[in-house]
């Protein structure tokens, strides 16, 4: 037990605190978990019988008692040893008894004492009591101290310790440095140690010190808490805000009356979107729109948009996609059954096929089926769809104005659609269709902003697992949809989409073929369609070559087809208005159903002309034959091309021309004729625009034969680039126009030497069916197409009128190569 002269008990700094004795001894009064402190009014609870005692004690004598907190705060009856050395003198200002036996009682403490020793513990503890000195140590140290202590003291209420609301207010108050310490020390939840250092700091400086050192600390401590706190407030404060206002949202949906519906097609809206297997980031993307529209006023424009915008999302193929086949044989076999001919197309097919079984993982490159329209490309490609079980889907490239037709448009736009590549991936409804684009070589026209790298990212096996359309703004993957395209020319298409193609061309198709196509599909499909029985309509072979050669001047089959719908329908409607029972077509009937030919079959002329060549041009449509013709007119050597020729195909005239000149004397012309002579070229058909080289030794045969009268042999067509030294130069499209020579029923077919290997693709029962003459130069040529002597008659007419009319009216092809 401590004596008054064990100063050392009292904290360090306090190392001489003077002590007074006071008067008399007192009751002691531990506290447990709390230190009072002088000029405090505070209230305890009493309930130990040895503290009930004191206390009894103490409002007999004087009031005063000794409030000394317990070192260990567990030990529920403490004894002398049990308690700190430095308390508080306290006055009980009230007592109320409770009815659990306990007592409540209000002491205002009044000055820091010394127990120096105690006179007795039973039946309570009373000590001898010392006065405990005091001291003051004004000065800017303290002043700093007390406003320091003041503003941790507001930093801790500020963040949220739970203190008395005043405690603060009067904080401030107080000007006692010594007294704000105590008052703080009280309030603030410190340490009981602490507070007891407090206690026992005589020296008010000291107090100030060691509370700023606490405080500090548990300003720390606190600030790390909120921190962790509120990180995880915030996330669950996250969830459960957005579970709130959906709950209210609901709530106010309720009120309005509108909830079911809404509510209703929100969750359906939901549902479909975890239906659709999206990968993950899409789904969340998909959500988020879903609460942005749940958040909406149902009245709101954006609803729509955004409505769409899910539709879409959900309508994309994300997971689903058709179990693929890939067995060549019956590959092969289906191939076969929906097509006639087109052997060499069928191997190569096959064989695209074969590659891409074996090495499934190698990404090959895109087929591109080039030909003229109504060959079967497309029909091909349903086939090969068919045949390895995918849907077929099919767009045109043609006439896009802009990269968002490929790409759709930013949903900021109104009206704003997916792209065609998005819409046609709905419209397959699996990721791993067969998507044709037809029109591959009119992209580069009419496209505006960037034509090839949009497609080119489709196409492009590296790049498109991850097609990121506009509208969309997430990522597609497109690899595993077999893309296909379309073109009738190949020149067109821009060099680096060429690379990624593998080119298969589909040249036309001759006579024979064409009946056998019309004989095995055409005919069979229109009339199923139109509802007719075999036996009720049936054609002649001889009846299908009349509307062959005479209503229909194509490469393909297409205007053929449409042809014989023509008749069916005719048929079939006879046939309904029991007009007929059955029809037979044959070459003479098939003027009853589709009324005059509309095209001359045979030789271009009736007679061998002066002035008038048949040339060879090449279309998208296929080959076609031109005429080149030529007038002469008393003039000064000017020269008229006419005939919507493109600049080229004007430099070869003028070329032409050119050599007619430097060549006049070996040709027994006036050297001078053109002094003297205007000369005309005109290519019929006017309108329809021409270009290239290729009719260049048409153009200079014909201008031989006017200046010479030389007639030119009607039976012979010709196709070449003209020097002005007279060499002939290799020309391309040579398939093409050697088919159309045939289909037009020439004879000589004259080709540039160089384009003699072209002949290897041309079907060999058309090379049985014409003469081909391969000439170097334009000599050859003349020696070939002209007579060897001038027409007789005096007049120079060339150029009837009526030669212009042996085109296909039905579609004017773009331009003539
Ligand atoms: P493209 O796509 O080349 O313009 P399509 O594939 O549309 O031509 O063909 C036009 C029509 O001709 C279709 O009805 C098609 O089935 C038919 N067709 C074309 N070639 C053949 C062929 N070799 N065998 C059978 N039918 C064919």
């Amino acid at each position: 037990m401590a004596e008054a002269k064990d100063a050392d008990v009292v904290s360090p700094e306090a190392a001489e605190p003077k002590v007074e004795a006071v008067p008399g001894e007192v009751p002691v009064l531990p506290t447990r978990g709390a230190v009072i402190y002088p000029y405090l009014v505070v209230p305890l609870f009493v309930g130990r019988p040895r503290s009930i005692k004191a206390l009894e004690t103490t409002m007999k004598n004087g009031r005063r008692i000794a409030l000394v907190a317990q070192r260990n705060i567990t030990v529920d009856d403490p004894g002398p040893d049990d308690l700190y050395q430095v308390g508080t003198l306290g006055e009980v200002v009230q007592t109320l008894p409770l009815p659990d036996g306990t007592i409540r009682v209000m002491i205002e403490g009044s000055e820091r004492v010394r127990i120096s020793g105690y006179v007795h513990s039973d039946p309570f503890l009373k000590a001898r009591i010392q006065h405990l000195v005091e001291v003051e140590q004004p000065g800017i140290e303290t002043e700093a101290l007390v406003r320091n202590v003041v503003a941790q003291f507001e930093r801790l209420i500020n963040l949220g310790k739970n203190l008395p609301a005043d405690a603060l207010e009067s904080a401030r108050r107080i000007t006692d440095a010594g007294r704000l310490a105590d008052l703080i020390a009280y309030y603030a939840q410190i340490p009981v140690e602490v507070k007891q250092q407090v206690l026992e700091a005589a020296n008010q400086r000291v107090r100030l010190e060691i509370l700023a050192n606490v405080l500090n600390r548990e300003i720390e401590i606190l600030e790390v808490e909120r921190k962790i706190s509120s990180r995880v407030k915030q996330e669950l404060e996250d969830s459960q805000k957005e579970f709130y206002l959906r709950e209210k949202m609901k709530a106010i949906q309720q009120e309005l009356g509108e909830r079911d519906d809404r509510t209703g097609e929100m969750e359906e809206l939901r549902t479909r979107i975890k239906e659709a297997e999206m990968p993950e980031e899409v789904e969340e993307r998909a959500l988020k729109e879903l609460d942005r529209l749940e958040r909406m006023p149902p009245a709101s424009p954006e609803v729509v948009v955004v409505r769409t915008y899910l539709d879409w999302l959900i309508a994309m193929p994300w997971n689903k996609r058709s179990e693929e086949k890939l067995d060549i044989r019956a590959a092969e076999r289906i191939l076969n059954e929906d097509h006639y001919g087109l052997k060499k197309v069928k191997e190569r097919v096959l064989e695209f096929l074969a590659v891409r079984k074996l090495a499934k993982d190698i990404k090959g490159p895109i087929l591109c089926f080039m030909g003229p329209p109504g060959v079967g490309k497309t029909s091909i490609g349903r086939s090969i769809a068919r045949a390895t079980g995918r849907k077929f889907v099919r767009i045109s490239l043609g006439g896009m104005r802009d990269e968002g037709e490929i790409r759709g448009h930013r949903r900021t736009y109104v009206g704003a659609l997916p792209g065609r590549i998005v819409q046609g991936l709905k419209t397959a409804s699996t990721r791993n269709p067969v998507f044709m684009m037809d029109e591959v070589d009119k992209i580069g026209v009419d496209f505006r902003g960037d034509p090839a790298s949009a497609l080119l990212e489709v196409l492009d096996p590296e790049q498109n697992n991850a097609f990121s359309d506009h509208y969309l703004e997430v990522p597609l993957d497109l690899s595993e949809v077999m893309f296909i395209t379309t073109g009738n020319l190949l020149d067109p298409v821009p060099p680096a989409l060429k690379d990624r193609m593998e080119v298969i061309e589909f040249p036309g198709y001759i006579e024979d073929e064409k009946v056998k196509i019309a004989q095995l599909f055409l005919i069979p499909k229109q009339l199923k369609n139109h509802g007719l029985e075999p036996k009720q309509l049936r054609f002649t072979e001889s009846g299908l070559r009349t509307i062959i050669r005479e209503y229909t001047r194509e490469a393909g089959v297409r205007n053929l087809e449409r042809e014989i719908a023509s008749i069916c329908r005719k048929v079939a409607k006879g046939i309904a208005q029991e007009k007929v029972k059955a029809a037979r077509l044959t070459g003479k009937s098939v003027r009853n159903y589709l009324g005059q030919g509309r095209f001359r079959y045979g030789m271009a002329e009736k007679e061998d002309e002066v002035g008038v060549a048949t040339g060879l041009g090449w279309t998208e449509f296929g080959g076609d034959i031109l005429f080149v013709e030529v007038t002469l007119m008393k003039g000064r050597g000017n020269l008229v091309l006419t005939g919507h020729l493109g600049d080229v195909m004007q430099e070869s005239g003028k070329a032409a021309f050119s050599y007619a000149r430097s060549r006049a004397a070996d040709l027994a012309i006036d050297e001078d004729f053109y002094r003297r002579t205007d000369v005309h070229i005109h290519v019929p058909a006017g309108q329809i625009p021409k270009d290239g080289p290729s009719a260049g030794i048409t153009m200079a045969t014909t201008l031989v034969s006017a200046l010479t009268r030389r007639p030119v042999r009607r039976n012979v067509a010709m196709t070449g680039e003209v020097t002005l030294r007279g060499k002939v130069l290799p020309v391309g499209g040579v398939k093409e126009k050697v088919l159309a020579a045939h289909r037009a029923g020439i004879k000589t077919v004259i080709l540039p030497q160089e384009n003699k290997r072209d002949l290897e693709e041309i079907p060999s029962h058309v090379q049985e069916d014409l003469t081909f003459s391969f000439v170097e130069t334009m000599d050859e040529v003349l020696s070939l197409a002209l007579h060897e002597r001038p027409r007789r008659e005096a007049a120079a007419k060339a150029a009837p009128s009526e030669r212009g009319a042996a085109r296909p009216v039905a579609q004017p092809p773009s331009s003539v190569h």
